[in-house]
């Protein structure tokens, strides 16, 4: 009598996962994982290293591999761009991708910094009309504020210390986003020299650069902390720690903080409803995050 499996079993998982380098350091994997266990998916998230001379043929393996999607983290943002078949809107304005989505026999690029940090907002604060300040020009900042002004605040300060990439995006968001939203959105940047003094009609504060990410956690935001108000929201890009230096100060001056887990579990979230389709529990994922931050 030939084995007969029983029906029920099933011992193929769906396969979705990060490409990076370096990959070790990133807690991704915990917070995916947990959440497909808590939702009963048989899937895995894995943290792939991938050198860039070698993306061609990750991707091919992952496309030969029948994964779902697959997150793309430093240094591959914008070089696989060139190995899908299309971008969303923000992606394509951005031109940087950390999210590849299978639909159908197609692979199309997403970016879900910014809609992770929008989500983050979204229950605090109404964005549109709002005048933001931004500390950073890289690719967080790129992403935040293509989706702010996609959203529809009014003003964009952007403070940056280089002055090619404060200038870079700051002509971006003046340039095609202003277009694409209608013309409503203003944008300014201010070279970073001394501690900057935020506006009094600023809502919205974000720390969009690397500083006071481990193991530099005593690094200090410069800004003139006295000018904080307590109505403006005052948010942080950092995941590790999540209780920043800057938010530490701007919490002393009576402002309503957002921590960088915060977004980090709400772009992993998207992730999730763009592969699976389903709202996945961001409770049992930042608890996941915070077992592995030890916070
Ligand atoms: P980039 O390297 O692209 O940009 C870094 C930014 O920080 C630049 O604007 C840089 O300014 C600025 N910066 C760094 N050090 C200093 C300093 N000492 N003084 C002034 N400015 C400084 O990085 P990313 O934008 O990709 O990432 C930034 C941070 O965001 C990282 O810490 C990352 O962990 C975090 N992040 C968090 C996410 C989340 O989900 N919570 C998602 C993505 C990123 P300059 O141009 O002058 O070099």
């Amino acid at each position: 009598m030939p084995f007969q499996m029983p029906e029920a079993l099933n011992f193929k998982q769906e396969l979705t996962g990060a490409f990076g380098q370096p990959i070790a350091e990133n807690p991704t994997q915990a917070m995916m994982e947990a959440a497909y266990a808590h939702h009963g998916l048989e899937w895995r998230y894995l943290s792939i290293e991938v050198e860039p001379a070698d993306l061609k043929a990750a991707v091919a393996g992952a496309k030969a591999m029948g994964f779902v999607g697959f997150n793309c983290t430093i240094p591959h943002k914008v070089a696989v761009i060139e190995y899908l078949d299309g971008l969303g809107e923000s992606a394509e304005l951005m031109g940087a991708v950390n999210c590849v989505v299978r639909r159908g026999t197609e692979w199309i690029g997403e970016n879900t910094d910014g809609k992770g940090f929008l989500e983050s907002v979204a229950g605090r604060m109404d964005v549109n009309d709002k005048r933001v300040v931004l500390f950073g020009a890289g690719g967080a900042a790129r992403a935040i504020s293509v989706e702010l002004a996609l959203e529809g605040v009014s003003h964009i300060t952007i403070v940056n210390r280089s002055v090619s990439r404060g200038g870079s995006l700051t002509e971006l968001l003046q340039g095609r986003v202003r277009e694409t939203t209608g013309g409503r959105l203003t944008a300014e940047f201010v070279p970073w020299q001394c501690a900057y003094e935020v506006p009094q009609d600023t809502d919205l504060v974000i720390n969009a650069t690397s500083i006071g990410l481990f193991p530099d956690t005593e690094a200090v935001v410069e800004v003139e902390y006295e000018s904080l108000q307590s109505r403006m929201l005052v948010a942080d890009v950092i995941p590790n720690p999540p209780r920043t230096r800057f938010l530490e100060r701007a919490a002393d001056r009576g402002c309503e903080i957002i921590d960088g887990l915060e977004m980090l579990v709400a772009q992993g979230a998207i992730g999730i409803r763009h592969w699976a389709g389903i709202d996945a529990d961001t409770r049992v994922m930042r608890e996941s995050l915070e077992r592995v931050f030890s916070v």
